[in-house]
């Protein structure tokens, strides 16, 4: 993988002066100080570190978004991958698989137990 590019601070200063203290995400008012600058496109992915592709936002939405990034880079690894071969695409097993032996069918053909009550009903006392 590439080395991960950051923004450089003019960038990052930019990003933050537009965002005008609020989550870019959603619109959450950030204290000063607060907030990340996040890649739209994740780097990994090709996103490049510009004020276009960057945009700050706050820490519950940045959570969130590294959650989903991190699910569509490995996403992104696997169809590249199987497209060079390096792993092979699931099959279905053709065979239909081993005969059933004769224990595990009469396992499979056993009978439920006959019905029995949880509890037996109170012998009701009879005054003398
Ligand atoms: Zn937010």
């Amino acid at each position: 993988m590439a080395n991960r590019l950051e923004f450089s601070r003019k960038t990052k200063a930019a990003i933050i002066a537009r965002a005008a203290g609020k989550c870019e995400a959603c619109s959450a008012v950030l204290k000063p100080g607060e907030g990340e600058v996040d890649h739209i496109l994740p780097c990994a992915l090709g996103g490049e570190p510009t004020v276009a592709n960057g945009r700050l936002i706050c820490r519950v939405c940045h959570v969130e978004k590294t959650a989903t990034d991190i699910r569509s880079i490995r996403k992104a690894d696997r169809s590249r991958d199987k497209a060079s071969g390096a792993i092979a695409p699931k099959q279905k097993i053709r065979s239909p698989g081993f005969p059933i032996s004769e224990k595990v069918a009469r396992r499979q053909t056993k009978q439920a137990l006959p019905y029995r009550p949880l509890y037996q009903p109170a012998i009701k006392e009879t005054n003398p």
